[in-house]
């Protein structure tokens, strides 16, 4: 039951929600990265997070949510492709200890790039002014796609779990009024759940446990994996980018060319003849 994702929604109302949980998937993504624990912490929640949007987007490709900022913790980031795949890392945090979420992440942006398979990529900005991420998420959502969504988020090392309520453009009830009195029925009641339950009750349970006397529809869960889009071939790719001579050069002044995978420890070794093939296979 742990590392999955589950769709709910509340039959007449236009009101849906999302449950996702990491185990296996959050140890795999913090991989042999020593974190401080308060940044294990957040990158947790953050992979959390990802998986909760990377379902409420349709789309093919790969959904990023990145925080940069001048606080102890310069970057932080998780990915979510549309199958599921996750990782994450933080970068320069070495020396992270505090506790709050605004030193952490002092005069902080939100970025949140949607990367299609096909067609634009899409990238959206908030500053990260919120008491902690689910905050600072909903204010996004508000903004940029004005609907109302609540995000609730957990971490506790061993496992990351949230919860996503969010309202869409009415179609089962029409009626403001009504609209509003659901959506804070609903909201208040996931507002009565704990971290601690979010983090341990299976979910069916959590449903129960706040909407016993609703009509909630469950869809089956979709598993969720620690996986790294990293490869020889795209690391090639973008090796390209500093053309044959650069390469080249490198190569006779260092014996080869060694990228290390900052997600997955994957290690890349290149020498001339891989420098040369990238270069042929492109002239045509
Ligand atoms: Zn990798």
């Amino acid at each position: 039951m742990s590392d999955q994702l589950q769709r709910f929604i509340f039959d007449d109302t236009d009101i849906r929600g999302e449950l996702s949980r990491l185990d296996q998937s959050y140890h795999d993504s913090l991989n042999t990265h020593q974190y401080p624990e308060v940044v294990a912490q957040l990158i947790g929640e953050f992979l959390a997070a990802v998986a909760l949007l990377s379902a409420t987007l349709k789309f093919e490709g790969t959904l990023t949510l990145q925080a940069r900022s001048d606080g102890e913790i310069p970057l932080i980031m998780a990915e979510a492709t549309s199958e599921n795949d996750l990782r994450a890392i933080a970068r320069g945090a070495e020396d992270a200890r505090s506790n709050d979420f605004k030193t952490l992440l002092a005069n902080g942006q939100l970025s949140i790039t949607i990367e299609p398979k096909q067609g634009k990529r899409y990238q959206g900005i908030v500053s990260l002014d919120g008491a902690n991420l689910a905050e600072c998420l909903e204010g996004y959502f508000q903004q940029s796609e004005q609907l109302s969504t609540r995000i609730w988020l957990s971490c506790d090392h061993q496992q990351a779990a949230g919860m996503l309520l969010q309202e869409l453009p009415a179609s089962h009830n029409i009626n403001p009024e009504q609209r509003q009195q659901q959506w804070q029925h609903l909201t208040q009641l996931a507002d009565t759940i704990t971290a601690a339950e979010l983090l341990a009750l299976p979910f069916d349970q959590i449903l129960y446990r706040l909407y016993h006397q609703e009509q909630v529809r469950i869809f089956d869960p979709t598993p969720l994996q620690f996986k790294c889009s990293c490869s020889e071939q795209r690391t090639l790719s973008a090796l390209r980018t500093l053309g044959q001579q650069e390469l080249t050069e490198i190569i006779a002044d260092q014996g080869s060319i060694e990228i290390h995978c900052e997600f997955c420890h994957q290690h890349y070794q290149f020498a001339q003849p891989d420098i040369d093939k990238l270069f042929q296979a492109t002239v045509h």
